[in-house]
């Protein structure tokens, strides 16, 4: 065990999570795991153009649905552990979002306890950002985001047509259409959602922070916990 720390942030779509790890992962030097980014990277790769499995999870991704909870973990584990050897704190976006992913089963060890073990309990730390169902619609469907580098303000630049820092077309997510939004909403209350309960009946570190003000307001709550 260590003294280095791991963090997680959950919420709806929309509701920032990427952009607060991402912020925290530069001021604490945290290495930053973005799941849905990683998977986004292997998605869009075309050397797994004709791989089967790796398709399969892509058709779930665009559904809005969540990928392989079983996937997700074997890949999302084997980072950890790399990063344990390098003796290195971590910010998570996107991870676990399900029981299977957070727990495990009596096969499998979970990502929290695989934490645990790594970081100790008491260096971890589980944030919350809450907004409502209406806001996420809202927000993902005017997101529009550059395919290379993902600035976070670009999200909010809705009369660009390239990045300014890369020149790149900004882009719609492809899972940021209303119908796929809601999707995932869905997907969220019902995967995501018992794990966050679940990780208070344990009686981890869970901290509920209001996702509506701007973002830099929003981060400075999040470093009073530092
Ligand atoms: P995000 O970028 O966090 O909004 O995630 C986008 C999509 O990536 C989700 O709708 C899921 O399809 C997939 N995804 C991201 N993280 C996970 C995870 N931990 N388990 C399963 N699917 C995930």
């Amino acid at each position: 065990m260590n003294n280095n720390i791991a963090v997680i942030f959950y919420g709806p779509p929309g509701s920032g999570k990427g952009t607060q790890a991402k912020l925290l992962s530069d001021k604490l030097n945290l290495y930053l795991f973005d799941t849905g980014d990683f998977l986004r990277k292997i998605f869009s790769n075309p050397k797994f153009k004709n791989n089967k499995e790796i398709q399969a999870q892509k058709r779930l991704y665009n559904e809005g649905k969540l990928v392989s909870f079983e996937w997700v973990l074997k890949n999302v584990s084997q980072k950890v552990k790399e990063l344990a050897k390098l003796d290195q704190s971590v910010v998570f976006s996107g991870s676990a979002r399900s029981l299977f992913e957070a727990f495990g089963d009596n096969k499998h060890k979970g990502l929290v306890k695989i934490l645990e073990e790594i970081f100790g309990k008491h260096n971890l730390y589980f944030f919350y950002l809450d907004i409502s169902d209406e806001e996420s619609i809202k927000r993902n469907s005017r997101r529009l985001i550059c395919p290379t580098c993902k600035n976070a303000l670009l999200a909010f630049a809705s009369s660009m047509k390239n990045c300014p820092l890369c020149g790149d077309k900004i882009e719609h997510r492809s899972d940021d259409k209303k119908e796929i939004i809601v999707k995932r909403l869905k997907e969220y209350r019902q995967m995501t959602l018992p794990v966050i309960k679940e990780l208070k009946k344990r009686k981890y570190k869970v901290i509920k922070i209001d996702g509506m003000p701007a973002p830099y307001k929003i981060f400075n709550k999040i470093l009073n916990y530092f």
